[in-house]
């Protein structure tokens, strides 16, 4: 396991965030975001967009649990499982080839597709302090870790 934290005051830090985690050229990772509502998970995942070039909104997909974006060198997908009733839906929106180690999965509230879910890569547990927010990456795979200590190095 390897821990790095940042201290993140605004939005703008944290969609900076996100870019830099976009920067490092892994294709298929699975991180898991961590984090209360409004917390800034969203955030990060727009700027780790924006990062790769996607220039349109980036909205939670609360309602359809997915979205999917096509860059040249990735796919990536946005997950929201804040109202996914039971794991075993994601089986609906056919998971297992979503998640099928060719793509990067970005997953707001995980905690809700467990058992079904696969294992994180890396953690990315963010919380409130002061006004903006603390964000600690766990890498939780030897991917993982490298991507976490990538972006720790390109935090200093
Ligand atoms: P979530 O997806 O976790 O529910 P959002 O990404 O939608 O949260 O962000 C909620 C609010 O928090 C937004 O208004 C956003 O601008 C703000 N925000 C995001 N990151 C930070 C930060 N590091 N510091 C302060 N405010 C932030
Ligand atoms: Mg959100």
């Amino acid at each position: 396991m390897l821990i790095c934290a940042f201290d993140v005051d605004d939005a703008e830090g944290m969609e900076a965030l996100g870019a830099r985690l976009a920067r490092v050229p892994v294709a298929a990772l699975i991180v898991y975001l961590i984090g209360d509502l409004g917390a800034g998970k969203t955030t990060l995942v727009r700027g780790f967009l924006r990062g790769l070039g996607h220039q349109g909104n980036v909205r939670s997909p609360t309602y359809t649990l997915v979205e999917p974006y096509e860059f040249p060198e990735r796919r990536v997908y946005h997950l929201d499982l804040y109202r996914l009733g039971d794991a075993e839906e994601l089986e609906w929106i056919g998971l297992r080839d979503l998640l099928d180690g060719t793509s990067v999965a970005l997953i707001e509230w995980p905690e809700r597709g467990r058992g079904v879910l696969p294992p994180a890569d890396l953690e990315i547990r963010i919380e409130y302090r002061d006004s903006g927010r603390r964000v600690t990456l766990i890498g939780q795979s030897p991917l993982g870790e490298q991507v976490a200590q990538q972006v720790d190095a390109a935090s200093n």
